[in-house]
């Protein structure tokens, strides 16, 4: 079978970090790290595995952060390499171990990528599985089944979604009833991870929330305050004239793509006033109740830092890495309640249910069959045409893309 493989490298990193802005190559061209290539059909690695064929994979800012060498590295002895990408799917079963009695061959279903205690096969749990906190296992730099890996697509021993075929532990499945369709099934991952984040810090009803950023991300947060029918009003700002129609769409009431019009909301609401310090930009008092920051660069967390009211929260949905000239002020001075989230739980607590971040998604889709999901994928590449992917999420502004799939 075919898939693609990254393979990092610490002189190909020093390459591309040196040359790779005028050599993009460097990045996702044949000095790269990147290939597509044939590869050995996985096998089940015990009876309670199953084996899927991926319909849609999707491209993510977590896989265009490795590309680009833009993750920290700090996370770099929970992963190996060479590995084959991908971990947002929706897929068919094609083969299913002995053990495995929660989906049968043919059925439908996505994956949670983490690979937790469970997966490993570690009889007693460590503290963060015990919790429900699989996606922050402790045992991500690796047991002796598997090898260093937090998630399917950066563990050399799994391969992850961006290939023909790949292996899940049956505690990894969701199944996805018919009325989901392809499409918005093959977004669970970065949903789940929009849903997670508003669960780990619940607006509420009537509040004033704000949500930075323009990437998939962005609107995974919206969808979640809307199909969860929190009655709160969305400020969605964004750079782009159609990130703002997205946003829209999914039912946000001011989108926004500058900072003169981002003031004038400001001073709309309730008891708010700017000031001009002696240098720099405005401050205010007063604000936003709630700031879900989703693209963690130094000038999102700026304003969200600045823009969230006193004692208001701030919730870091987007992969921050290092940020040299952060100014903390306002975390203290109005004492913020900053929050960082990482993917999804299989506890969430929503209505007095203890569900996954997923299965409780499905509920909610289920209930939403209109909401309009499939607006944000964009742009359906083969995997072998996975260059011009790459180039169409990276060049935002003239390819207009949000969500990109691989169709398998
Ligand atoms: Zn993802
Ligand atoms: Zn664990």
């Amino acid at each position: 079978m075919k898939a693609i493989v990254y393979n990092f490298t610490v002189p190909k990193y020093v390459a591309a970090k040196a040359f790779g802005k005028r050599l993009p190559s460097l990045y996702y061209g044949k000095p790269s790290a990147l290939s597509f290539k044939k590869v050995k059909e996985p096998k089940l690695p015990t009876e309670d595995w199953v084996k899927i064929k991926p319909i849609y994979s999707g491209l993510c800012g977590s896989d265009m952060g490795a590309i680009f060498y833009k993750t920290s590295p700090a996370l770099t002895p929970f992963n190996s390499f060479p590995s084959i990408m991908g971990h947002e799917v929706v897929g068919y079963v094609t083969e299913v171990g002995v053990n495995v009695q929660e989906v049968k061959v043919g059925q439908r279903v996505i994956v949670d990528p983490y690979i937790n205690c469970e997966v490993r096969g570690v009889n007693k749990p460590c503290p963060a599985c015990e919790q429900g906190l699989q996606s922050l296992c402790r045992n991500k730099s690796g047991t002796k089944v598997f090898g260093a890996g937090m998630i399917l697509g950066f563990c050399s021993e799994l391969p992850g979604t961006w290939s023909e075929a790949f292996v899940a532990h049956k505690s990894m499945l969701v199944p996805i009833p018919d009325a989901i369709p392809d499409k918005v099934a093959a977004l669970f991952e970065p949903l789940s991870v929009g849903l997670h984040a508003v669960l780990r810090q619940v607006p509420k009803e009537g509040e004033n929330v704000l949500i930075i950023g323009g990437g998939m991300i962005a609107y995974t947060v919206i969808a979640a305050i809307r199909l969860l029918g929190i009655n709160c009003t969305l400020t969605h700002l964004s750079l782009l004239e159609y990130q703002k129609k997205a946003g829209i769409e999914l039912g946000v009431d001011n989108g926004i793509t500058n900072t003169k019009e981002l003031k004038q909301i400001m001073l709309q609401l309730p008891q708010t006033t700017s000031h001009k310090p002696l240098v720099g930009e405005q401050v205010y008092i007063g604000g936003f109740d709630a700031v879900y920051d989703c693209i963690g660069s130094e000038a999102s967390l700026d304003q969200s830092l600045s823009l969230a009211r006193e004692r208001g929260k701030v919730t870091l949905v987007g992969c921050a890495g290092e940020i040299k000239n952060l100014d903390w002020t306002f975390i203290w001075a109005n004492e913020l309640s900053v929050l960082g989230t990482h993917a999804y739980s299989k506890k969430e607590v929503w209505q007095g249910q203890e569900i996954s971040t997923q299965k409780l998604l499905v509920q909610l889709l289920l209930n939403n069959p209109d909401y309009p999901l499939e607006q944000l994928v964009t742009h359906e590449f083969r995997l072998k045409d996975y260059r011009k992917a790459i180039i169409a999420n990276s060049e935002r502004e003239k390819y207009e893309s949000i969500k990109i799939l691989f169709r398998i």
